[in-house]
């Protein structure tokens, strides 16, 4: 699980409190992430299937609010109040995230 979180561009390992989350599914969940380290940003891909977690980073030029307009959160703007299911998931996130290092 040691690459779950790792920059794109540097491959160090990424902070929770710089991640955003983007998108989430049942399966895959999109996030966006900015490395302490060099700076970049980078969108994550991350997936569950049968051999577990798998993550795909890509590096991007755009802040989180850019990409979140990308990724359309349909049910939420940008001055609204996370609701409970989305501050739920984001903690399971974040967890996730901070089991990995
Ligand atoms: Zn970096």
């Amino acid at each position: 699980m040691d690459a779950l979180a790792k920059c794109s561009v540097c491959g160090r390992k990424l902070r929770a409190d710089r991640i955003v989350i983007l998108d989430e599914k049942e399966r895959e969940t999109v996030l966006h992430a900015t490395c302490f380290n060099c700076k970049s940003a980078s969108i994550i891909f991350l997936s569950s299937n049968q051999a577990g977690l798998v993550s795909v980073g890509m590096a991007t030029d755009m802040d989180a609010s850019e990409v979140k307009k990308i990724f359309g959160t349909s049910a939420i703007s940008a001055d609204e109040v996370i609701d409970a299911h989305e501050l739920i998931s984001h903690n399971d996130i974040l967890q996730l995230v901070k089991n990995s290092n």
